[in-house]
């Protein structure tokens, strides 16, 4: 049996109303590539008639496969599985709903064979959604570009394309509260994207509500920056300039009795001041540890190695607890 070339990854939560569609539209795409594939879908826990309609498209059709969460688990989740049970040379991630046009499949694969391990689809313009919607992943995108170190693109989401290579790297990643397309940025690799034009929901209603947009964007923040921990720092240290101003003029005040003060109000003021920026300080440091405690909890690699030549005897730190199966594979694409 030929080996998979393309894997395609399909989350599902309550999509009756279009994963017939998507199926037939990913059909026609993935037939054109004159390679063999397969279609991975993942029923997150519906409670509609998505699963049933998913284990029919399984059962006449070899190449679609089909895992089946015991609860709603989330979109993350549900993309990582599809992930970590993906065979292909390649791996697509993409939306049941039809607002990730399949029809953009080969022009991301024809970036992959250009040499690329990563294509995003960047999304130049979002249809149909709420204004809301809009405003807030413009801002949400722009601030976590801002406050992380690791250079996650804007307005791009979940659609792309990863090499085997991305996607073994990415399974080896043991951290619990995942943000893909962030962990994707910080692994590296050559990466490159698409522009296209986001479509509206085919049919049914967005499966992500306020709460789980603020979960998705909470796990955004703190996965990739700690800045917020040191606000405390920041905002002690300017406190404290503030209060030993006003501590001088107190002081200074009482004195020369520049105005009349009920008895202990300066003393009072000047022990609440001092403390208080000493406090804000002392959590600021705190803050600082926490960061690092954080970081190490995580039990990110320190680095990721993409391509091997020659022989080597020793095996990385990180390797010999976890080996990701193919990373001493050559890319399989053969325009590289
Ligand atoms: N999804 C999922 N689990 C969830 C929420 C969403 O698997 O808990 C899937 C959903 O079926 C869809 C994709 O994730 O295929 C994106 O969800 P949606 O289109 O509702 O998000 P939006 O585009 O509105 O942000
Ligand atoms: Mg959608």
């Amino acid at each position: 049996m030929e080996n998979i070339r393309y894997s395609i990854v399909v989350p599902l939560y309550n999509e009756e109303a279009v994963i017939d569609s998507c199926h037939e539209r990913l059909l026609r795409v993935m037939d054109q590539l004159g390679h063999p594939w397969e279609i991975i879908y993942i029923n997150d826990g519906s409670r509609d008639r998505t699963g049933l309609l998913a284990r029919q498209l399984c059962a006449s059709d070899s190449r679609v496969k089909l895992l089946t969460f015991s609860r709603n688990f989330g979109h993350q989740a549900a993309i990582t599985a599809g992930m970590d049970h993906a065979s292909g040379d390649a791996v697509i991630i993409i939306d049941a709903d039809l607002q990730d046009p399949p029809e953009l499949i080969p022009a991301m694969i024809e970036q992959w064979q250009a040499g690329f391990d990563v294509v995003y689809g960047h999304r130049v313009a979002r249809k149909g959604e709420s204004l809301g919607k809009k405003v807030s992943a413009r801002l949400f995108y722009r601030l976590l570009h801002r406050i992380t170190d690791v250079d996650i693109p804007v307005d791009v989401g979940d659609f792309r394309l990863i090499d085997a290579r991305v996607c073994h790297a990415l399974s080896a990643l043991p951290e619990h509260n995942r943000y893909v397309r962030g962990l994707i940025s910080w692994l590296g690799f050559r990466q490159t994207y698409v522009d296209y034009v986001r479509a509206p929901r085919f049919a049914g209603t967005t499966k992500y509500p306020l709460r789980k947009m603020l979960k998705l964007a909470i796990d955004g923040i703190t996965s990739f920056s700690y800045k917020p921990l040191k606000l405390g720092i920041g905002i002690g240290i300017t406190l404290s300039i503030f209060s030993f101003c006003f501590l001088l003029f107190v002081f200074i005040a009482r004195l020369f009795d520049l105005f009349v003060m009920e008895p202990g109000y300066a003393s009072l003021m000047c022990v609440i001041l001092f403390f208080c920026g000493i406090i804000l300080i002392m959590l600021g440091i705190i803050g600082e540890y926490i960061g690092r405690i954080f970081e190490e909890v995580k039990g990110r690699p320190l680095y990721v190695i993409c391509d091997r030549e020659g022989s080597f005897f020793r095996q990385a730190r990180q390797e010999s607890s976890q080996p990701p199966e193919n990373m001493n594979k050559p890319r399989s694409n053969s325009s590289i």
